[in-house]
């Protein structure tokens, strides 16, 4: 048996009212330490010995959370990080907002847990939900509350429209990602995730996904105007042709912004038309608007922007605002067939998530953070666009608070995926916190909070764009 480490030393606790409220206002980060410091290197180590080998974050951000407030993390050693990983994008009001906090610490008093029955603090956030929903469509929508994952709600998407439908088989696109569940995996591209799990899910079947970028996702040498149309063409043939091996399905599952998959945002003509079939043929649409969805794209839910309406919206994330567990699934109620116990779950009813969520809509409208969303995308996009001649970069592309800077190899060796490491840790130095995903983790990704400071922003785009500069520079031995 291996010896558990030592308890580490007495850690100080800087959490003060007026610690919390210094780091929220702070302008930019420091980094005073070697990565990770001392503290933090005796909590990494503990970790390591005593949790899963499937861990993932404190691999690529070594450090150990002291407290967080606004955009900004304190670790144990005192170095304050500018986080634009946002608890994966969850935190969109970022960390600890003061009214989030009021709400659910007032609501931790009255009642916590409830299930699906029906509560105030439910009925709230129901009717926020649906009035965040563009003009009449609440009006023949339903929701089903999921237990409190992304994985979970797809998973109830699925059920739902097999349900429905009566049929088994569903398309989804290469590139997506829909969770870690056994389902929601099945249906995600995401290769070496999948390889090592044998029987995934039967019946689904992946199509290419045109994105809406000067390079439109398209395999290097492939004309993208030439790639939407083949991505189209060869939807068109899944669904319809009688000798094409796939049935007739129950669901198409897309992201309209891929995530996972590198901050891929779809093409606006090939969403419509997948609309329009679908609808022709009577297969449901789900959106999987886990991480778009609550304003990540300047608007509440991306499919807004392409000026479609789905059949079934998954969300879940950002719904608190502040990182309490809640999902659902939000479908027309002609799909509502499904029978009572039909997709159960404990945790349904997190009273805190929902009181939260109900504030963080208010706060949506009041502080105008959709505005902030697009003023802040295209501070963005004005200081990113030019990183496109460095010949590292192969495309800067996002919607709204999802950004993506796709890198590629270098011609000292290093492989795209290598230079994105190393530029997440080279702005993990500075001061910044980032995400790294699609194919290979070669692209980096930002997710800050949505009411982040333009102040803020332009600290963080400085550290980002001299570590994507300092990691363009030719180096005679790639290793390093
Ligand atoms: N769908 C999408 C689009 C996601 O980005 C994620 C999480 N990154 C999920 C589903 C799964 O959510 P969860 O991790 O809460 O299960």
């Amino acid at each position: 048996m291996t010896a558990i480490l030592p308890s580490p030393s007495p850690i100080p606790c800087p959490g003060s009212a007026e610690s919390l409220a210094a780091l929220r206002d702070r302008a930019g980060p420091h980094v005073d330490t070697a990565l990770p410091g001392p503290r933090s290197a005796e909590l990494l180590a503990r970790q390591e010995q005593r949790e899963s080998n499937a861990r993932t974050y404190p691999r690529h951000l070594p450090f150990a959370v002291a407290q967080a407030a606004g955009s900004f993390i304190r670790d144990l050693d005192g170095n304050v990080f500018i986080d634009f990983l946002a608890g994966a994008g969850v935190l969109s009001l970022g960390h600890n907002h003061p009214e989030l906090v009021e709400v659910a610490t007032a609501q931790m008093s009255v009642f916590t847990h409830g299930l699906d029955m029906p509560s105030p603090a439910k009925d709230a956030f129901t009717e926020a939900q649906l009035s965040m929903l563009p003009a009449g469509m609440a009006d023949h929508v339903k929701i089903q509350f999921c237990g409190p994952t992304g994985a979970n709600a797809v998973d109830a998407a699925i059920k739902l429209t097999k349900t429905a439908t009566g049929r088994g088989d569903i398309l989804a696109f290469s590139g997506g990602f829909h969770g870690s569940t056994h389902a929601a995996m099945a249906l995600t591209g995401n290769l070496a995730q999948k390889r090592p799990i044998a029987n995934p899910m039967p019946g689904v079947h992946f199509l290419p996904y045109p994105a809406d970028t000067p390079s439109a996702g398209a395999p290097d040498g492939v004309d993208p105007s030439a790639w939407e149309a083949s991505c189209l063409a060869l939807f068109e043939r899944a669904l319809t042709d009688p000798n094409g091996g796939i049935p007739l399905p129950a669901a198409v599952i897309m992201e309209l912004v891929q995530g996972e998959g590198g901050v891929n945002p779809a093409s606006v003509a090939f969403t419509r038309a997948v609309r329009e079939l679908t609808r022709q043929l009577g297969v449901p649409l789900i959106v999987d608007e886990v991480q778009t969805g609550a304003g990540r794209t300047g608007t509440w839910f991306a499919f807004e922007q392409y000026d479609i309406e789905p059949d079934v919206v998954v969300a879940s994330k950002a719904l608190s605002g502040m990182g309490l567990p809640v999902a659902i699934v939000i479908y027309h109620r002609d799909l509502d067939v499904w029978a009572p116990g039909a997709h159960t779950g404990t945790f349904r009813g997190n009273q805190l998530a929902f009181a939260a969520g109900v504030k963080t809509v208010e706060i949506f409208h009041r502080d105008r953070i959709l505005d902030n969303v697009r003023a802040r995308g295209e501070q963005v996009r004005a200081r990113l666009g030019a990183l496109d001649s460095l010949p590292t970069v192969r495309e800067v592309r996002g919607r709204g608070l999802m950004w993506g800077i796709e890198l590629t190899a270098h011609s000292d060796g290093r492989g795209a995926g290598q230079l994105a490491e190393q530029v997440q840790a080279g702005a993990l130095r500075d001061g910044l916190i980032l995400e790294l995903g699609g194919r290979n983790d070669r692209v980096v990704r930002m997710l800050p909070p949505l009411n982040v400071t333009e102040q803020v922003m332009d600290t963080a785009l400085d550290i980002l764009v001299h570590a994507i500069e300092t990691s363009a520079v030719h180096t005679a031995d790639p290793c390093v």
